[in-house]
């Protein structure tokens, strides 16, 4: 057995980062400024998005997609509830009304066809995520979309990287939220990016700083005057630059970091392909996945103990083990709002019920990696054997 504990999702910052944070340190720029405008535009180059927007969460990003998109009380914004609590939390901040329907049992993202039937008069938007870097079906998405005159925005906290049918993720003119968050795919321990078309994010620009007029953000600058004037009253969301120094390395170091998590996967797909107690994540053709999570299902009856056992057994093997998501319609707040049952989203909740996630991150060795295989392993076989005795 391990001597240390496997963390789950551990960040992995290097020299560079460091020392870049450093000169951040040793300038006279602290906050947004010349390295935060040098990471949106690397984001950018790097997502093919028309423009981006460097902001200090994901939420804040699909906060203001809202608040720019005028969405608010009578309004409805439908959504998954296989997410964090962050997605829909948001709709709850500008007053308008969550409407969660569930999601494909194979990618466990949001169901067009679910979507369809859930748009009424009152429905502005959806909101799909694309859960553990699986893009959802994007195409199907849009045109429902267009055909029912709603915006899309999209929570691509897991999906970095991520390809539907060859384009990025955040290449098109969807507002598209991306995270920085520590146990993200890339790093700057808090933060985020949006992305979208130029006139869009102009607007969100505004609203995320105070509202103050697009001119006054160069207050400061030597080219920027003092003269500023607020159009709305927005909010705090902007990056700083000591956070952009470590996104702009990051960002340059994403693509290793994904290679290693496709090489982690592929060892993963492999070992429990043929398992009996596992439905193993699904990766559809016409996409690139993110891995942002491995999130393995037991098989119904498949072992003579539960999830919350499996993960017991884990732990006492010293893997870091999680669980995605507590599906938002279980949470009190929701539940005492909207009345939801437990079963109302059955998809969502036996997913719930029976997954759990894997350690899955770039700092990983070969030996972590086949310390987590032979954990796993390890328990289904002893469960076997039980079982075995009992008969
Ligand atoms: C992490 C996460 C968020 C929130 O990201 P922050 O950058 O922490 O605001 C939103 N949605 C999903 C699906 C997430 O996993």
């Amino acid at each position: 057995m391990r001597e240390t504990h496997l963390p789950f999702s551990p960040p992995l910052i290097g020299q560079e980062e460091i020392d870049e944070v450093v000169d951040t340190l040793r300038s006279d720029w602290l906050t947004t400024g010349p390295k935060t405008k040098q990471f949106e535009q690397d984001f950018a180059r790097f997502t093919q998005a028309p423009a981006a927007l460097a902001l200090n969460s994901c939420t804040a990003g699909l906060h203001t997609a809202l608040v720019a998109h005028n969405i608010g009380p009578g309004d409805e914004v439908i959504t998954t509830p296989l997410t964090f609590a962050a997605s829909v939390n948001v709709i709850e901040h500008v007053g308008a009304r969550p409407v969660l329907v569930d999601v494909e049992p194979d990618t466990l993202n949001i169901d067009p066809r679910q979507i369809a039937r859930a748009i009424t008069d009152r429905t502005k938007a959806i909101l799909p995520v694309h859960f553990a870097g699986h893009p959802v079906d994007l195409d199907a998405i849009n045109a429902l979309a267009e055909e029912n005159n709603l915006c899309v925005i999209e929570d691509a906290a897991h999906a970095p990287s991520a390809q539907y049918k060859g384009r990025m993720i955040g290449s098109g003119d969807n507002p598209t939220a991306f995270s920085f968050y520590a146990t993200k795919n890339m790093t700057t321990g808090e933060g985020g990016m949006l992305t979208g078309s130029p006139e869009f994010l102009e607007q969100a620009r505004v609203i995320s700083l105070h509202g103050l007029s697009r001119d006054a953000w160069q207050r400061y600058d030597e080219k920027g005057s003092w003269k500023y004037d607020v159009v709305c009253p927005g909010f705090k969301y902007n990056m700083t630059d000591l956070q952009a120094s470590l996104g702009i390395w990051q960002l340059r170091k994403l693509e290793s970091f994904q290679q290693r998590r496709v090489q982690i996967v592929a060892a993963y797909q492999e070992a429990f392909a043929e398992s009996l107690a596992f439905q193993l994540p699904a990766e559809r053709e016409e996409v690139v996945h993110a891995w942002h999570l491995y999130v393995l299902r037991l098989l119904p009856n498949a072992l003579p103990i539960s999830r919350d056992e499996f993960i017991q057994e884990m732990k006492k093997r010293k893997i870091g083990v999680s669980v995605h998501f507590i599906p938002i319609h279980l949470h009190s707040y929701y539940r005492n709002k909207y009345g939801y049952r437990a079963d109302d989203f059955p998809v969502a909740h036996d997913n719930y019920q029976q997954s759990f996630s894997l350690p899955l991150h770039p700092g990983m060795t070969d030996q972590d990696v086949a310390d987590v295989i032979h954990a796993v392993r390890e328990i289904v076989t002893q469960c076997r054997r039980k079982r075995g005795a009992a008969a």
